[in-house]
């Protein structure tokens, strides 16, 4: 038919052309050398001008494409500073030309709520752990996250000269997740999957209780929620507050549209509304396949010791 897209594809397939320029402005800044870093609330709370620039650059673009969604960015900024060649204008032909799940063809702008995490892993990306770092886009409605792009700027950025650097995953519920090869983890293996660079007494306490076979310690939201779509980690387990809205958001659209489970270490879902709190108090749970094998074995003294 000669219908319009829905908004929804129009939105992803605008997230997905903004989340690759974010990319390549991520790369820029740390070619040209000057990381411009910032503490925020302390050494391990960092902002970079990649952050500050991408941030910029995502929230303006989906900002004069949908004017009345809600965007929100993990970085407090200025909008006056955004320059014209900051504003990405294209979107994914592909992913237009895709049907939209019928439960989302009646949405309008105004229900949306898109969360932006415009570099996750900064820690690392300061200290040259490239491929740790992601660029999230997550989609909301009805408080729930129901769409998402994660973009990994550096993705193989090991392979040598000839590789292609960089990818774009993205995935709507009841349509599944692109860009990437789903992957089981190796079966009968317990592999934990957690924060390098936040680590504490109570998420170390709650990864011995799962009594793993492997713990990988790696950063960033949305690179780990890649070990578990691409079969590396079993569970993405994180017993401490810490972790935001916008570091979620587009890591569950994509984990649940293949079949994943993601809540707070307690069980309890995320909520996406505009009006929810940030931090994700009690932590991250995250699983493709037995979700509950996890769930069931975080002892009840660590969940007592989050609260939501
Ligand atoms: P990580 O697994 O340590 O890379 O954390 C995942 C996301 O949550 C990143 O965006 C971190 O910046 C954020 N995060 C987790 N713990 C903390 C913390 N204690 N302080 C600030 N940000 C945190
Ligand atoms: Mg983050
Ligand atoms: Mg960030």
């Amino acid at each position: 038919s000669m219908a319009s897209p829905a908004l929804l594809m129009r939105v992803v397939a605008s997230a997905y052309s903004v989340a690759e320029k974010a990319a390549t402005i991520v790369r820029n800044v740390m070619s040209a050398g000057d990381l411009g870093i910032v503490e925020k609330a302390g050494p391990n709370d960092l902002q970079t001008k990649a952050d500050r620039l991408v941030q910029m650059s995502i929230c303006a673009s989906l900002a004069r494409k949908f004017p009345k969604v809600t965007i929100i960015g993990e970085e407090e900024l200025p909008t006056e500073d955004v320059t014209e060649d900051l504003i990405e204008d294209g979107h994914c032909e592909e992913i237009l030309k895709k049907p939209c799940p019928a439960q989302y063809t009646g949405i309008k702008e105004e229900e949306l709520v898109i969360w932006v995490d415009p570099l996750d892993g900064t820690k690392e990306y300061t200290e040259g752990l490239l491929d740790h770092v992601t660029v999230l886009i997550g989609i909301a409605y009805g408080g729930k996250a129901i769409a998402g792009v994660i973009n990994q700027p550096y993705y193989n950025y090991e392979a040598g000269a000839n590789a292609v650097l960089g990818r774009t995953i993205w995935g709507v519920l009841g349509m599944g997740a692109f860009g990437f090869q789903l992957t089981e983890a190796p079966a009968g293996k317990h592999i934990v999957v957690t924060t390098r660079s936040h680590s504490s007494a109570l998420v170390n306490e709650c990864i011995a209780a799962l009594n793993p076979d492997h713990v990988i310690r790696v950063g960033g939201a949305g690179n780990k929620i890649i070990q578990l779509i691409e079969g590396k980690a079993s569970a993405y387990v994180f017993a401490s507050p810490g972790c935001k809205k916008w570091d979620t958001c587009a890591p569950e659209a994509i984990l649940h549209a293949v079949g994943g489970k993601i809540t707070d270490i307690r069980g309890n879902p995320f909520q996406y509304n505009k009006e929810v709190k940030h931090m994700n108090s009690a932590g991250v749970l995250a699983t493709l396949r037995n979700y509950d094998y996890y769930a069931s074995r975080i002892p009840n003294t660590v969940k007592e010791s989050l609260v939501p």
